[in-house]
């Protein structure tokens, strides 16, 4: 048997798969597709698949094989090669053909058996602070954590992770972007990414229910309200609409629904709103003051699940905080836009 057939066989991995269900299927801990999970042992890791989703990792097989040890030489090497991890994949075990998540970077480079990346909302809501840094320390600095400032998904993050982490960090605040942990066992990690997000979850985290009208008011628009009251909330609350309006705040909210969100006016017509939050790089959430928030009705689940995270993640602001948001540069990189031609776009969606 293969290495990775023994670690694919073993107990640990089975644990691993119990865990990230566990996680997965939580939108306060993973949205959609985003989050991801390894396992390591001698020289091979099994890693969460590209597009696939955590919370079905017992369903079906979301883990594809890495050669661990030739992928962070090449990292730590600066070698090119590393900007395809697909090239470190032994595709005689991978039937299935997966290609490993952008975040395998983030894997090879934390040196624990296994490691947990979630988006865990609480977290998010503290990555995006200015004081990022010193609340993660005061609150999580006897777990053993370390902040991460922003870096683009990837070879950059993973670098960024080096420089940060130590062999004594286990939990990594990731700036703009969401947590990562790593531990001896899948339970372990499961339990220290809870403990996490437990002391970083205000003890006023409100989630306010609204109604909302704005089904009637989008009428055959193509357009549909979110149903969730926490996103809902922000179209009731003109101090929070302020404090998240403007540029995006973490990487799966461009990913799946473009830069930041669009703000119709008070007087401005459904069509209006929509027309403009088609233009350049087209935004796919529109808040309607005092009516609601809207999707477009063909939003994947993914798009639905970073609908409701955005609120989630609102809900968990510090209203005295000030935030860090993504630069068009950053945003532009991750829609893989010119960052000059994007710019454009976004100054004539404005005007
Ligand atoms: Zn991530």
């Amino acid at each position: 048997m293969s290495a990775y057939e023994t670690l694919r066989q073993s107990p640990a991995f089975a644990a691993l798969r119990a865990a990230s269900v566990r996680l997965g299927s939580n939108p306060l801990q993973v949205q959609g597709p985003g989050g991801n999970a390894s396992i390591k042992d001698g020289g091979v890791m099994l890693v969460k698949a590209s597009g696939t989703w955590l919370a079905e990792a017992e369903n079906k097989d979301i883990m594809v094989p890495v050669d661990i040890a030739g992928f962070r030489a090449a990292l730590r090497a600066g070698d090119p090669a590393a900007e395809d991890n697909a090239a470190f994949v032994p595709q005689e075990e991978n039937p299935l053909g997966l290609r490993p998540s952008i975040e395998t970077s983030v894997h090879a480079i934390f040196d624990w058996p296994v490691v947990i990346h979630t988006h865990c909302v609480a977290t998010i809501a503290t990555a995006l602070r200015k004081d990022a840094a010193e609340i993660v320390t005061q609150r999580l600095g006897d777990l053993g954590a370390a902040f991460v400032p922003y870096a683009k998904p990837g070879l950059d993050l993973a670098r960024a992770i080096d420089a940060a982490a130590t062999a004594q960090t286990r939990i990594l605040v990731l700036g703009n972007h969401g947590l990562v942990v790593g531990a001896e066992t899948a339970e372990e990690a499961e339990t220290l990414a809870l403990e996490a997000a437990r002391r970083l979850t205000p003890k006023t985290a409100s989630r306010p229910e609204s109604q909302t009208e704005l089904s009637t008011f989008l009428g055959n628009s193509g357009w549909q309200a979110v149903d969730h009251a926490a996103t809902t909330a922000i179209a009731f609350d003109a101090a929070l609409r302020a404090r998240i309006a403007g540029a995006s705040f973490y990487p799966d909210h461009v990913i799946f629904l473009g830069p930041g969100i669009l703000i119709a006016g008070e007087d401005e017509s459904a069509a209006a709103a929509i027309a403009r939050a088609q233009e350049g790089a087209a935004q796919k959430l529109i808040v309607f003051p005092g009516r609601g928030v809207a999707i477009p009705t063909d939003a994947s689940p993914a798009m639905q699940a970073m609908a409701r995270c955005l609120g989630d993640v609102a809900a968990c602001l510090d209203p005295s905080a000030e935030l860090i948001r993504l630069t068009p540069e950053q945003e532009a990189e991750l829609l893989n836009w010119d960052a000059e031609k994007y710019r454009q776009a976004m100054s004539a969606d404005t005007e």
